[in-house]
């Protein structure tokens, strides 16, 4: 897998162009509704459209460099690397806490 990823980087210049997110066909807006929802979707609406773009990502052979880059640009909106909004923010909270957390600096 690892020769297949870094011949495709090579033919096309960047990780991304190996992800299951990328559209069908240029102006394929599908993919970009599924990962990024709308301003009228609710709470429900919101977790079942999630919970499909995560099953995406759990078929993408770069879902750890999609999450990483996500965590390193403060990513606040749609489906990263396999997780929802939430999950991404509560990630990037735990990381930026520093180790020990709060007993240690009192300490
Ligand atoms: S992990 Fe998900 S969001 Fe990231 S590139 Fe792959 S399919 Fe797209």
């Amino acid at each position: 897998m690892a020769n297949r990823i870094t011949q495709d980087y090579r033919a096309n210049g960047g990780w991304d162009s190996l992800a299951e997110c990328r559209p069908m066909y240029p102006g394929d807006q599908r993919m970009v509704y599924l990962f990024f929802g709308s301003e009228r979707e609710n709470a429900r609406q919101k977790e079942q459209r999630e919970r499909l773009a995560k099953a995406v990502c759990r078929r993408c052979v770069v879902i750890e460099t999609c999450l990483e880059k996500a965590l390193a640009r403060k990513e606040m909106f749609g489906v990263w690397g396999g997780m929802g909004e939430d999950e991404l923010q509560a990630l990037a909270r735990r990381k930026q806490r520093p180790i020990g957390g709060a007993a240690a600096k009192s300490a």
